[in-house]
């Protein structure tokens, strides 16, 4: 089976990554896309992390009617750091017969050599790169015919609707308490909303996530 990987810190799961995963499973027909949570992510210790269980709890609820999106719980460990490099390795050796998608980001994309062992990655599977703020699709060919140059890196342009929305902006606007709606599936604003996630516990006006 051709098996998308759905990597991020979900914090929280939003449409831009829902997206994504409908678009890379239609376009490369996939047989399911994998969301895979970090746990412990390296490069992205925040103060204000929401725990894992709960990023956890927002993906089950994004994903639960779509029987090709699975939750992925390989990383799913606060104590360790997980990298990709050998998440995939592992992932490869413990479903072998499978194809790996890895879907990513621009942003990704352009970082991907500061990640851990990077030259690694790229023999555990395609990478499908969606574009994303301001790169534009010249910035992004470049970059992947550098990966592919540089590094044997197997990837492919995922066309998927360009959309301004990243899990920064919506804490940032679940902190302010504006509404989120649209931005995430009702069941996640809505479990956003009562456990008080991203904003001071004060008392819950009910004005959030209309
Ligand atoms: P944050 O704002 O906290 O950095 P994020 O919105 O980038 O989070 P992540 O969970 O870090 O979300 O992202 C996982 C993957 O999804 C990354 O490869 C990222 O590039 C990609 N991604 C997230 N949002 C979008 C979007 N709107 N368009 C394209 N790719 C996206």
């Amino acid at each position: 089976m051709k098996i998308g990987i759905m990597g991020g810190t979900f914090d929280p799961i939003h449409i831009g990554h829902l997206l994504l995963g409908q678009f890379a499973y239609e376009e490369f027909g996939l047989g399911e896309i994998w969301f895979l949570p970090n746990g412990n992510p390296p490069h992205k210790r925040r103060k204000d992390e929401c725990a894992l269980q709960l990023r956890v709890e927002m993906i089950r609820r994004a994903i639960r009617d779509v029987p090709y999106f699975k939750l992925c719980l390989h990383e799913a460990d606060e104590s360790v750091h997980s990298y990709t490099y050998k998440t995939m390795g592992e992932l490869n050796a413990l479903y072998p017969g499978n194809d790996f998608y890895f879907i990513l980001g621009a942003d990704s994309l352009f970082s991907i050599e500061t990640w851990k062992c990077f030259r690694e990655i790229f023999p555990t599977c395609t990478i499908l790169a969606a574009m994303r703020d301001d790169k534009d699709i010249t910035d992004m060919q470049g970059q992947i015919q550098y990966l592919e140059q540089a590094y044997g890196a197997r990837v492919c342009i995922l066309q998927a609707p360009l959309l301004e929305i990243s899990s920064t902006t919506l804490r940032q606007r679940a902190s302010r308490r504006q509404s989120i709606r649209y931005m995430v599936p009702d069941a996640v604003a809505e479990y956003i909303r009562k456990n008080h996630l991203y904003q001071k516990r004060e008392a819950d006006d009910g004005r959030f996530g209309e």
